[in-house]
């Protein structure tokens, strides 16, 4: 790999700048965003990720802290305090350079992962901070408080971790955020998930509490709310 492949922008395409000098981790890191859609620029030294950081407007940054040149750190404070650019920074940050990530926040950088690190949790927070930075959500795209469903790509973040749901917790789930803040009664869910073939009475009640045990219980603040002789909805408060 070149220290140094641009690829074309496609319309609507999200373009990342993936600086890594570890050429493994960045072809594994680079592959599996391009699968995610995203466009990868790649830079392997401080110097030629400043330039593209500067002379590009990519919609995230995935930056090293351990690069040969400049390092990682000083690439950010760069960035943000010469050349003024806001573009959102996660940083990578080996275990033993943890102290690197109180740091990568003094100079600026919008979060920070640990490596070894998993490729969705990676996806799951670059796109976290695009959102943010955009502060712009697709009308595919449900919130409420720090919930967030995907209905393009299918999955449910909740204080930035991705929600582990079941096909049928994930379509109640989708149908209550679609609704909010309206009531959705027992029946119209049930018609919503199952159409005319309702199974028995129970199902409906062991989905939404297995839906709760994921989505509510690990938080502080419950968001499903049960409407006595109604149904259920969500809201903000
Ligand atoms: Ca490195």
């Amino acid at each position: 790999m070149s220290s140094l492949a641009h690829m074309p922008e496609k319309q609507g395409q999200r373009t990342v700048l993936l600086v890594e000098d570890h050429q493994d981790l960045a072809e594994t890191v680079g592959a599996f965003l391009e699968s995610q859609a995203y466009t990868v620029d790649y830079a392997s030294d401080g110097l030629t990720a400043m330039h593209l950081a500067v002379t590009e407007d990519y919609d995230a940054i995935i930056l090293d802290i351990g690069l040969p040149g400049i390092d990682g750190l000083e690439v950010c404070r760069r960035l943000r305090k010469d050349a003024r650019k806001q573009t959102p920074v996660i940083m990578l940050t080996a275990r033993d350079q943890l102290d690197d990530k109180l740091t990568g926040f003094d100079v600026g950088a919008d979060d920070y992962l640990v490596k070894p690190f998993e490729m969705p949790e990676l996806a799951v927070r670059v796109e976290a901070l695009i959102r943010r930075d955009k502060g712009d959500v697709s009308e595919t795209t449900y919130r409420i408080a720090d919930l967030e469903l995907d209905t393009e790509r299918e999955i449910a973040i909740r204080a930035g971790k991705r929600l582990s749901l079941s096909p049928r917790s994930y379509e109640i789930l989708r149908v209550l955020m679609r609704r909010a803040p309206a009531v959705v009664s027992r029946r119209e869910l049930e018609k919503e998930i199952w159409g005319d073939e309702v199974p028995d009475s129970d199902a409906l009640r062991s989905h939404v509490y297995n839906l709760r045990r994921i989505v509510d219980k690990p938080f502080e603040r419950p968001l499903i709310e049960t409407v006595a002789g109604r149904g259920f909805r969500m809201a903000e408060d």
